[in-house]
């Protein structure tokens, strides 16, 4: 079976390929030749998720899934949700998304966190959405190294380390991401056409 998972970020296509049997074939947007930016215009994560695997399937034809994450910090009423990419402005980036995250929490108690994941995937003319949800804390400073987005402040519930102090395989094990795109695989592995 051919799949394209609607995403230019090379680093989740290899997670993705590396936990998949060999039955099932993932295709890049490369290798479909779409060039495309979809903007993420909706406001929440499933809407995304569905904007962009809708946006393969309807132009291109194929069966497809999209992901969409957000950071939903409990005091803040779920900021920076679904603009976690975006939350500071621009120009985009981590170093200014998590000073702002670290500056609107000062002096707030409660600095419980979750990420959360959408995965949406349109296979012969169905759709399903698979959540993935990782709970933990924002810590005040940085810690740790690896990683990208907001993994040096955010620490996941039952560990001392932060996710940038965690390796790729110990993250990806209890992650939002890593638990949606089991949900994904447990159902491929499952499904019949
Ligand atoms: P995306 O939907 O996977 O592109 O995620 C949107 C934004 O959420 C990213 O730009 C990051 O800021 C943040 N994010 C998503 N996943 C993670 C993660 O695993 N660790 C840290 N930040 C993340």
């Amino acid at each position: 079976m051919k799949l394209v998972f609607a995403t230019n970020n090379l680093n989740k296509l290899k997670e993705v390929q590396e936990m998949l049997t060999n039955s099932i074939e993932i295709l890049s947007l490369k290798d479909i030749n779409c060039f495309d930016e979809v903007d993420e215009t909706e406001l929440t994560l499933e809407g995304n998720s569905k904007l962009k695997a809708n946006y393969i399937t309807k132009n291109f034809n194929y069966n497809c899934f999209a992901d969409d994450t957000g950071l939903e910090v409990e005091s803040l009423n779920g900021e920076p949700g679904v603009y976690s990419a975006r939350y500071a402005g621009e120009p985009f980036n981590a170093e200014n998304n998590m000073r702002k995250l670290l500056t609107e929490l000062k002096g707030k108690e409660n600095r419980k966190a979750q990420f959360r994941t959408a995965v949406c995937l349109n296979i012969d003319g169905k759709q399903y959405v698979f959540e993935g949800i990782c709970k933990g804390e924002i810590l005040k400073e940085k810690q740790g190294e690896t990683g990208f987005g907001y993994d040096p402040i955010f620490k996941p519930e039952g560990y001392d380390q932060s996710f940038a102090e965690m390796s790729a395989d110990e993250k990806n094990k209890i992650s939002h991401r890593g638990l949606a795109i089991q949900k994904l695989i447990t159902f491929l592995s499952n499904y019949k056409s």
